[in-house]
């Protein structure tokens, strides 16, 4: 069997939201549970949002929860580098656009954002949902070239079909199936030459043999799409397992950018490390025995991705449950028992 390889990938952007470390938790459980490699990747190239002190504070994050990872930044490896602004550097991912390109899973665009615009306002005049049609889809290689050549300024596009579907397996919503036609080819490579989000987590995968991505599912209607990437360069696609959002209340995720909970937060409030992951662990999850107190270690054995349930972890109705709970010295998980604890929390 193939060994499993997973990855936490986070951007250093200030602190570790509880969501973030979920699926910190969740990546390190699946490699972990099967023997596997827990690889930590930077994902550093959204300059504008950087904190400085950010990547410290990630790793003690993980080190203070007893996630500690195999191969990454600050202890190395054998699939280097593992800070994405150090491998855009090497050019690796202009280099895979332009392959993919020629491998006709992706086109160069001209368009101007004004081109994008018209479209966009002749959609809402209709009333039909936006979906850019791109005239440059047909260009030749060679119009193309030449254009860049005369030093236009460019985006990579991918290519979608416009017809048949695609689908996939997730480990916890089922089968996934999609109409090629609702995709829209997204930016892969922008004007700046910078890789989308999603462009550079497909080839930092590829390229570090990950086996199986934890994410949120809001990237479940997005996958199909950069599966097609991976089948036109004949590439294995890794397993997935999408988790439900960590939700504030009944219609609010919790979100890093509105301040919410943190695991800094948390600690400050007097809540042990294991205590947070073990909550953590629960939230969207739940196991089939009456047990509520896990270990990392029992973790790793009872957790399986099938079991994950399809339900939204909600922070606030199992805020109490974690408030009752305050030292179970034979697992070392408990909170410091504080007065400002449960009254703030
Ligand atoms: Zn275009």
């Amino acid at each position: 069997m193939e060994k499993v390889r997973t990855r936490f990938a986070p951007s250093p952007t200030g602190y570790m939201h509880i969501g973030n470390l979920r699926t910190a938790l969740y990546e390190y459980l699946v490699a972990k549970k099967d023997d596997g490699t827990f690889i930590l990747r930077i994902e550093d190239t959204d300059q504008e949002r950087l904190v400085e002190g950010a990547v410290d504070l990630i790793y003690s994050t993980l080190k203070e929860c007893g996630l500690e990872h195999d191969e990454g930044p600050d202890i190395g490896g054998d699939y280097g580098s593992y800070v994405q602004s150090e491998r855009m550097a090497s050019g690796i991912y202009k280099e895979y656009a332009e392959k993919l390109i020629e491998l006709g899973g992706a086109h160069y665009c001209f368009c101007s954002e004004d081109d994008i615009h018209h479209q966009k306002e002749e959609a809402e005049a209709k009333g039909v949902s936006f979906k850019y049609n791109d005239p440059c889809h047909n260009m030749t290689l060679e119009e193309a070239r030449q254009r860049i050549a005369n030093g236009e300024k460019y985006v990579v596009r991918q290519n979608i079909p416009l017809t048949g579907t695609t689908s996939f397996e997730d480990e916890v919503y089922g089968h996934i199936e999609v109409e090629n036609s609702i995709l829209d080819e997204s930016i892969l490579l922008k004007s700046d030459g910078f890789p989308t989000y999603n462009f550079a987590n497909i080839i930092d995968d590829h390229m570090m043999n990950i086996t199986h991505v934890v994410r949120g599912n809001e990237y479940l209607s997005s996958t199909p799409k950069y599966n097609l990437v991976y089948q036109t360069f004949g590439w294995n696609i890794p397993k997935y397992i999408h988790l439900p959002p960590v939700m504030k209340d009944e219609h609010h995720k919790l979100s890093k950018r509105n301040g919410d909970a943190s695991f800094q937060d948390l600690v400050a409030k007097g809540y042990l490390p294991a205590a947070i992951l073990n909550y953590i662990a629960l939230l969207g999850w739940s196991p089939e025995t009456e047990q509520e107190i896990y270990s990392l270690d029992e973790l790793k054995k009872s957790l399986l991705c099938g079991a994950h349930q399809q339900v939204a972890g909600d922070l606030r109705y199992r805020k109490t449950d974690m408030d009752e709970r305050h030292v179970y010295p034979q697992y070392g998980i408990g909170t410091v028992p504080s007065a400002g604890a449960a009254a703030s929390a």
